[in-house]
Order: C-alpha cells, then structure tokens, then sequence
C-alpha cells in the first residue's frame, strides 16, 4: 500500500509518516528531509535547493521528480511507502504515478490533513524537531513539550528549529501551497482516492487515529 500525504505546512505530515512507519512498518520518503539532509553535507544539489528553500519557494520539479526517481530503490522491499511532501503540485503527481508504474504498483490512498491557515503559522513556528536523522520526533512548544527542554524524549539528541519555520517564510509557504494544491486535490478527487481530515491546531495525532483512517477509508470504498 502506498499512501501520499497532502497538507499545508506543519500540517502533521512527519507526525502522520513517523506513525505509519512504526505501526505499519511502511517506508517514508520526506523530500523536505531528503533536501534538508543534502544542505547539510553540503552537496551541489542541497546548494541549490537552499536557495528555493530559504525563500519558502518550491525547488523546481526536475530536479524534486530527479532526486527522488534516484532514491526510490531504496525502498524497494518495503510493506509501502508515505510519501510526504511529495507530490507538490500536478506534475510531480503524474511523475510519481509513471515512477509507480514501472514498479507495477500505485497510490493507493491519499490522505488531506486539512488545517486552517491561522493554525499553521501557530504550529510551524512552535515546531522543534530532533537533530538526530534516524529518529525524527516533531515537537511543539506549546502542546506537546518534550519531557526535558531542548532534548529528544525519544533519543536524547538535541532539538532543533528549522530554519524555514519562521513567520516570513511561512506565509510564502502557505500562498505555495495554496497556489498549488488546489489542481492536486481535484486530481486526487477524481481518482475517487483522497481521504480528507479536518485538523486543528491542537490535535495530537495518534496512532489509534490512524488506525481508524485505515479502518473508514476502507470501508468506504
Ligand atoms: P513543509 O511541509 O512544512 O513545508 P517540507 O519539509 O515538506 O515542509 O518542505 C520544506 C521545503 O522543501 C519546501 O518549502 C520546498 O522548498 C522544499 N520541498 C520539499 N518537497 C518539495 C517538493 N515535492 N517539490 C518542491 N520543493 C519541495
Ligand atoms: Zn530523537
């Protein structure tokens, strides 16, 4: 089973992926941190993605649809992937299907975290994420606190502020996402695969809540 993930910024989208890894032992492809892991040991493409980055821009598809087309081996064997910011818009959509495809598989559930605006700049600007790659734990300062300030619950690694979750950066963010998902959604729509659910800032999401999209989505079909 394959599942895309489609929300605006900070709308759980890790949380969402880390939770369907563990309890459905699924693989996860984040292009954000796909990005964010080449900044930072300085490669030619992580040179040039900061600069769309930094602005709240989008990189551009070929080289988004390139790093990913190099990557999805690497998940071969697994029970499914969640795609998580990625697709981004239209194109990266019928990208995916046509990379899907030649591995003779689909998407097969779409998942819209739909939140509001106000709620986003709200958590993306609260938001802590730990240092440590393997772990991956999301935080937020205001409604789920690691235990020890500044340090992983999980691992122990310290904390981190991304350097897009400002305020002026988010506001780009969203007019992106906005400016983009709309022609996403409806494309999802009428392959009749979008599951929609309405989020507020202090949702906490939780592995049962997954369980229970599965279970509807299911039996909906
Ligand atoms: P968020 O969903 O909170 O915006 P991400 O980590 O998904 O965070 O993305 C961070 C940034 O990485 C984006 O603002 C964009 O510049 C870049 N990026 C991530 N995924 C894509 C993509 N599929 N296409 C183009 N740019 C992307
Ligand atoms: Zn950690």
């Amino acid at each position: 089973m394959n599942i895309v993930l489609l929300g605006g910024p900070g709308s759980g989208k890790g949380t969402v992926s880390n939770l369907f890894e563990k309890t459905q032992n699924m693989g996860h492809i984040a292009t954000g941190d796909m990005f964010r892991e080449e900044i930072k040991n300085g490669t030619e493409l992580g040179k040039k993605a900061q600069e769309y980055m930094d602005k709240g821009n989008l990189v551009p598809d070929e080289i988004t649809i390139n790093m990913l087309k190099g990557k999805m081996h690497e998940f071969e064997g697994s029970n499914g992937v969640v795609f998580d910011g990625f697709p981004r818009n239209k194109k990266q959509a019928e990208a995916l299907d046509k990379m899907l495809e030649e591995q003779n598989q689909k998407v097969d559930l779409v998942i819209f975290l739909d939140i509001p605006d106000e709620d986003i700049i709200y958590r993306t600007t609260k938001r802590r994420i730990c240092s440590n790659k393997e772990c991956g734990a999301i935080y937020n300062l205001e409604y789920k606190k690691p235990k020890v300030e500044g340090i992983c619950d999980v691992c122990g690694s310290e904390l981190i502020q991304r350097k897009d979750d400002n305020e002026e950066t988010i506001t780009e963010r969203l007019r992106v996402y906005h400016e983009q998902s709309k022609e996403l959604i409806e494309y999802y729509e009428k392959k009749k695969l979008l599951y929609r659910v309405q989020l507020h800032a202090n949702v906490n999401i939780t592995k049962e809540m997954i369980s229970e999209w599965l279970e509807n989505y299911k039996a909906n079909r």
